[in-house]
């Protein structure tokens, strides 16, 4: 991810997938001018298509910006906005705790795209055709049609679109069931996510426009994935609820000896098990931890002569949980940590460790809660 700035105090960034469907972007834009104005020169379509594509770009901003800036209204921090594939994600730091916060900020994108659409085809009415070779008239066009077809589509009522948010919203409210809601919303959207892949498919066999076609196998593929996620995120959320670090740790710690190599740790405890770190120890005492992130900064070269108890973090910078935390904040903390365990502190004295492995057994389910959905 490529982080452009902070705006508001929010971080904005594009996906690494970005430069590329900018890059598509532009030209899909350069060879639709090119087809209605011929007598533009090669130079002309591709600037009015650079710029056209980069207004584009700014219109998904801005929808995105309107969920951030409703979340903000309603009392959610906002952390960051990441535009990527196909529109973008506002990632809160909280989820809303109330269906009509929750529609609001849905509704907020769509609504953004659907009013910057109608501006920009009154714009094209206004605007005389003829005016700088028709560049400006046949910009906003494009870009009308664009942002009320980033509306409609948006407002498909199924995860992870906008509609699915506001369809959950809604039927969160009327019944009080967060769960249920999240569930019918990601069903919805699985249903779409296939229509789309099957219509790709029969695109490309029945009409052999094939471009058209793999984009909508693609866009398909893409929701479908998402909404399986979030079914998987809400299922194993439910279980975990009320669940606390005490009911699934582990109490003893896997440790290593201060004077064993970072080359040793690697290749033995850790080489091993579906574990990241290693608690490293002295005299029985835990005086650290290394992990990935600390084998990371000692170079491969260095780590058969590196010891524990110089390359780790020590005890008194450790972050660690507590036996009355939520699992659902130990899984979160690990996810930002990088990590896949923690030690769990009583009164500052360790007491045993949560693995993530031990919490998908327990759960069965395939991952970690990650950040919020779209
Ligand atoms: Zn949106």
């Amino acid at each position: 991810m490529f982080v452009l700035g902070r705006w508001w105090g929010i971080r904005v960034g594009v996906d690494s997938s970005w430069p590329l469907i900018f890059a598509l972007l532009c030209l899909a834009f350069t060879q639709s001018f090119g087809e209605r104005h011929e007598d533009w020169s090669m130079a002309l379509r591709w600037t009015v298509g650079v710029m056209a594509g980069l207004v584009f770009f700014a219109s998904v901003l801005l929808h995105e910006l309107g969920h951030s800036l409703t979340a903000r209204a309603v009392g959610l921090p906002v952390v960051a906005i990441t535009l990527f594939l196909f529109g973008g994600v506002a990632q809160l730091a909280e989820e809303p705790t109330r269906p009509r916060d929750a529609f609001m900020i849905a509704v907020a994108g769509p609504a953004v795209s659907l009013f910057l659409g109608l501006c920009f085809l009154l714009v094209w009415l206004l605007v005389p055709g003829e005016l700088w070779a028709g560049t400006l008239s046949a910009g906003c066009l494009q870009l009308g049609v664009l942002n009320l077809l980033m509306a409609g589509f948006n407002a498909v009522p199924g995860f992870p679109l906008d509609g699915g948010h506001v369809l959950r919203a809604v039927l969160w409210g009327a019944t009080g069931d967060f769960q249920r809601a999240t569930r019918i919303a990601a069903g919805v959207g699985a249903v779409f996510a296939r229509v789309l892949i099957v219509t790709g498919l029969a695109l490309v066999v029945f009409t052999g426009w094939f471009a058209l076609g793999a984009w909508h196998v693609l866009i398909g593929w893409f929701l479908l994935r998402a909404a399986r996620t979030t079914s998987t995120q809400t299922a194993l959320r439910a279980t975990l609820e009320g669940l606390r670090v005490e009911d699934m740790m582990c109490a003893e710690l896997v440790t290593a000896e201060g004077y064993t190599s970072v080359a040793d740790a690697v290749e033995g405890p850790l080489a091993e098990g579906p574990r990241s770190s290693v608690f490293v120890v002295e005299g029985g005492e835990l005086i650290g931890v290394l992990g990935p992130a600390e084998i990371e900064a000692v170079p491969a070269g260095r780590r058969p002569f590196a010891a524990l108890r110089s390359a780790m973090t020590p005890r008194s910078r450790m972050v660690g949980v507590s036996g009355r935390d939520k699992v659902l904040d130990a899984l979160l903390l690990m996810g930002e940590l990088g990590v896949d365990e923690l030690c769990v502190f009583a009164d500052r004295a360790p007491i045993g460790e949560i693995r993530r492995g031990m919490v998908q057994a327990a759960t069965r389910a395939g991952g970690a809660p990650s950040a919020p959905s779209p």
